[in-house]
């Protein structure tokens, strides 16, 4: 298999900021301009932080408390154009992040490294409530579409504002996404004011539309590539998500979050990968989900809290 570069890429979208999971074949671009990272103001006291492991504090807030997720099914997930568009997904990825999935998991808990001022990460996170969108935004978002299917899920009451939530926008196989969904990334997130208050967000689509750029094998543990494959993008930007939520808390000197900086890397696996490997086991089903970045020990990308550091 080819050679796989795998970086942050912070993509500049009009006057918001996001941060994307790049595509398997991404070129390695490097964040210019980062006026955007806020530094650490000098009339407040030092964070309590543990820094030095290849990952640096920027002073903002991480998530503290159970994160919640929210889903938005955007599109036809009952009868789209790829199998996947169907509600065994829909299944499988609520597992996932159903109360025995990543929740507490020792995957997970790797995001417990990270804190700011008043606490650290909790290594929880639950789905909290889900929601469908039949294209109110049309088959083709832009950025700022994705941010509207959010904005009328919460103002419409369909889910409850929550700031310390996540809100997936999971978009079926025949929406495209403009500012590059499979030609330069494969998931992003970042945050909006929305309905007055500082919303977080992601757009992951269905990566059967591109399987070669955005999975990482199409024989799969669950026998559902589009799941499967969503599954690894999903916890990468949940677990940005919760130590990074407004882009201004823990990155590195390229401006890769923690999950950037192992995306694409599973360490060993079980089986082989293209062959259904995994190296997950979470809510009764097996899973391949790229490692995390450990804020401890001189950093690393593993598969459990505490557990050997893997550089593939
Ligand atoms: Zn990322």
């Amino acid at each position: 298999m080819r050679k796989l570069l795998f970086v942050g890429l912070i993509v500049l979208v009009g006057l918001s900021l996001l941060e994307a999971q790049t595509t398997r074949n991404a070129r390695h671009v490097v964040p210019t301009g980062k006026g955007w990272g806020m530094e650490v103001p000098h009339d407040i006291a030092p964070p309590i932080v543990i820094t030095g492991n290849g990952i640096n504090y920027h002073g903002g807030p991480v998530i503290k408390g159970t994160m919640k997720a929210y889903f938005i099914w955007y599109g036809n997930w009952t009868n789209g154009p790829h199998a996947s568009d169907s509600q065994t997904t829909v299944n499988l990825l609520s597992s996932l992040f159903g109360s025995s999935g990543l929740n507490g998991s020792n995957y997970y808990r790797i995001n417990t490294t990270y804190g700011d001022n008043s606490g650290n990460v909790s290594g929880n996170i639950v789905l909290a409530g889900s929601t469908t969108d039949s294209y109110s935004q049309g088959t083709g978002l832009s950025d700022s579409r994705v941010q509207s299917v959010v904005s009328s899920a919460i103002s419409s009451g369909r889910l409850p504002k929550d700031t310390s939530a996540i809100y997936f926008v999971l978009t079926s196989s025949d929406v495209r996404e403009t500012s590059g969904f499979c030609t330069r990334y494969c998931g992003w997130h970042t945050r909006a004011s929305i309905s007055g208050s500082d919303i977080k967000f992601s757009f992951v689509g269905n990566s059967d539309r591109c399987s070669s750029a955005c999975e990482a094998q199409t024989v799969s543990p669950n026998g559902d590539s589009g799941a499967d494959g969503m599954a690894s993008v999903m916890a990468h930007e949940a677990e940005e998500t919760d130590t990074d939520p407004d882009l201004n808390a823990w990155y590195d000197s390229g401006g890769a979050e923690n999950a950037d900086k192992c995306a694409w890397k599973f360490g060993p696996t079980t089986g082989t990968i293209g062959s259904g490997g995994y190296n997950q086991t979470l809510a009764g089903h097996n899973w391949l989900i790229q490692m995390n970045w450990e804020n401890s020990r001189g950093g690393g990308c593993d598969k459990v809290l505490g557990g050997t550091f893997y550089t593939r």
